[in-house]
């Protein structure tokens, strides 16, 4: 009997049990299409990265020995649609059973189940072996609980999966070293280069263009730098390794206006499309610590083992916890669009012209930029949570929808109501200014409130502490900047709140 099995391309785990014995009654079907190119307006380095991607697993799975049919996006014979190419290929190639491997997106999921229920065979699902934990253990831990605190899920898990403990205690004595992550980076020490990859890309490019599907961003095809097989991946896993987990944890949360990456490890788009598994890496992270704790504190390695075994399975359990409601959650009720300069990079306040045309020419921001910078005047724009949701996932290199909603809707933009994180992400810019040296050389003045020269951030903050006053009088870790909000003199809120209506009527203007 003849098995066609499916392959998303976001499942590009070479080491999944479906690829460890070759069998002629399999047949493996990939397939670029305008489905996955449309649902939001992507970033042409995405599309890139995966489509690159996933025909490097195709011919690496040929050369093993497997049957694979691939559709590029180019292919005349391209239905671009799953449900057609599905009931095209069972039929094609014969096969009487259709097998899948779980999809991480709600909206995936959903179709799939509905394309299943109406083939004539049989199908069945398999997992994709790539997570720590299941779709729902993240729910049943929760079971009965009221709050749904990352730290107590994370360290069930460093105890359950005994990574970094001695016993049921941290290894080191802390489980948390999150208050050694918050140095400034002030030119040292030196961050080496990236990795880089030697290939052109142009090829690609102009068959997306051909294709019709539409993209913004910039590329260069001859410096195209993101893993895009397993081994590109592996290679900037022991990169990340020898040269920046040294000072990961100092400086996770420090931004600046030369440094786009800093020591962040790029690793997240080969993670989610699964060409590299959390275990590897956090395996990897922890073996080369051990090999060198003459020159590695654990407080960098912890801060990085929080970030995939606490945030990227937390993210994923809730995702699965809360949709479908979650992706119309908009408890701050906030309605304003997206200021265009978000498209464009154009904009006079420096941290948000830096952190958006990184974005716009890398595809990537590293996660203080997304929380801190443009996530931080989204919610102080007091934007629609939908437009903010789309920006996010169209221009980001790892924007799956179930860790790129769970962060933007839930930790950045509170518009779950504290689902995911305890306080709204808010700051004026004395914060800004702390962790970055954005301030020094832009057009405002970080230290003033009123007037032309004030940052934007300082009147939209205390404006936004008034506006949301009611929903945030009950939350006990808003308590002290409820305070100072009510010890504000009358005249310097009222000065405040015009100078911010101002600007989020028009945000395009500062
Ligand atoms: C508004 C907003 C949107 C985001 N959207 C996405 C997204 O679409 N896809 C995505 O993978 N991450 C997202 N993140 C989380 C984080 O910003 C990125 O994972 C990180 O910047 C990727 O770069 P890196 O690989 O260099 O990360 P590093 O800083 O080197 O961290 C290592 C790894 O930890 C994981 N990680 C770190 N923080 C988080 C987090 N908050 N949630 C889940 N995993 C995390 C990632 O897999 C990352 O590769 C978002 C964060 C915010 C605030
Ligand atoms: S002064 Fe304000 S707008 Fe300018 S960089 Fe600092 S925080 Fe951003």
């Amino acid at each position: 009997m003849k098995t066609l099995r499916l392959i998303l391309g976001d499942q590009l785990n070479e080491n999944h049990s479906w690829f460890q014995t070759v069998d002629d009654n399999i047949i493996y079907i990939m397939a670029e299409m305008r489905q996955e190119t449309d649902y939001v307006k992507h970033h042409i380095q995405k599309v890139v990265a995966f489509f690159i991607s996933m025909r490097n697993f195709s011919e690496i799975l040929t050369s093993k020995g497997h049957q694979c049919i691939y559709l590029k996006i180019s292919d005349d014979t391209n239905p671009q649609d799953l449900k057609a190419i599905i009931k095209r290929h069972l039929k094609a190639t014969g096969s009487q059973k259709f097998e899948y491997q779980l999809p991480d997106e709600y909206r995936l999921d959903q179709q799939l189940k509905q394309i299943c229920e109406e083939l004539n065979c049989d199908y069945e699902i398999a997992d994709t072996e790539h997570f720590y934990t299941t779709r729902f253990e993240l729910k049943n831990f929760f079971s009965g609980k009221k709050q749904l605190i990352m730290e107590s899920f994370y360290r069930m898990m460093r105890k359950k999966h005994h990574i970094l403990t001695t016993g049921d205690q941290p290894e080191g004595g802390k489980w948390n070293y999150d208050h050694s992550n918050r140095k400034k980076w002030k030119g040292q020490p030196i961050i080496p280069e990236i990795k880089k990859f030697e290939r052109n890309v142009s090829a690609v490019i102009e068959e997306i263009k051909n294709s019709g599907a539409k993209t913004f961003g910039h590329i260069e095809p001859n410096d195209f730098n993101w893993p895009c097989s397993r081994k590109e991946s592996l290679s900037v896993l022991s990169y990340f390794c020898e040269n920046l987990l040294m000072h990961f944890g100092d400086y996770q949360d420090a931004l600046h206006t030369e440094e786009k990456f800093l020591f962040h490890s790029r690793l997240s788009f080969a993670m989610n499309s699964k060409m590299i598994a959390p275990k590897e890496v956090v395996d990897s992270v922890i073996a080369h610590y051990r090999n060198n704790t003459d020159s590695i504190q654990i407080s960098q390695v912890e801060g990085f083992v929080r970030q995939i075994l606490g945030w990227r399975e937390y993210m994923r359990g809730m995702y699965w916890k809360e949709m479908p409601l979650y992706a119309n959650h908009n408890k701050l009720n906030n309605s304003n669009s997206l200021p265009n300069f978000f498209w464009t990079g154009k904009t006079k306040m420096n941290c948000l012209h830096h952190a958006i045309d990184q974005s716009l020419n890398e595809a990537y921001a590293h996660h203080i930029q997304r929380l801190m910078i443009t996530g931080n005047f989204a919610l102080l724009n007091m934007t629609d949570p939908k437009e903010v949701d789309e920006w996010y996932l169209g221009i980001y290199i790892d924007a799956i929808e179930w860790v790129e909603i769970t962060n933007t809707r839930g930790m950045s933009q509170f518009a779950d109501g504290g689902l995911v994180a305890t306080k709204p992400y808010v700051s004026s810019a004395n914060y800004i200014n702390k962790m970055s040296n954005y301030c020094s050389s832009c057009h405002y003045s970080h230290t003033k409130k009123l007037g032309d020269k004030a940052c934007p951030f300082n009147a939209l903050y205390w404006n936004f502490l008034d506006e949301k006053r009611q929903y945030f009088s009950s939350n006990n870790r808003m308590a002290m900047m409820m305070s100072l909000l009510n010890k504000k003199p009358s005249e310097e809120l009222k000065a405040l709140k015009e100078r911010a209506n101002e600007i989020i009527s028009n945000p395009d203007q500062f």
